[in-house]
């Protein structure tokens, strides 16, 4: 038990699909307060996760984006380890 989290509803059905979870449940939002759900957006390394490979849709995608870069400057989410 090494304190993680899981945040899975539901039961099982879901296929290997990528859907924009924040479309798919109303009641979830970008929030750059919400480490937790940022961290499933970024690398080990604090990179953001490309959306063809996160899901997200575009909209999101740029929701999350932001909401990345201000969990940073909060020390929410670490800051990309590599140069740029
Ligand atoms: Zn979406």
């Amino acid at each position: 038990m090494a304190g993680s989290f899981k945040t899975d509803r539901g039961g099982g059905g879901m296929g290997r699909r990528k859907v924009c979870r924040f479309c798919v449940d109303r009641n979830l939002e970008v929030d750059f307060k919400d480490a937790a759900t940022l961290k499933y957006y970024v690398t080990e390394r604090g990179k953001i996760i490309p959306r063809r490979i996160s899901g997200a849709c575009a909209r999101h995608q740029r929701e999350l984006s932001v909401a990345i870069k201000r969990a940073r400057v909060l020390a929410l989410i670490p800051f990309t380890v590599s140069g740029q």
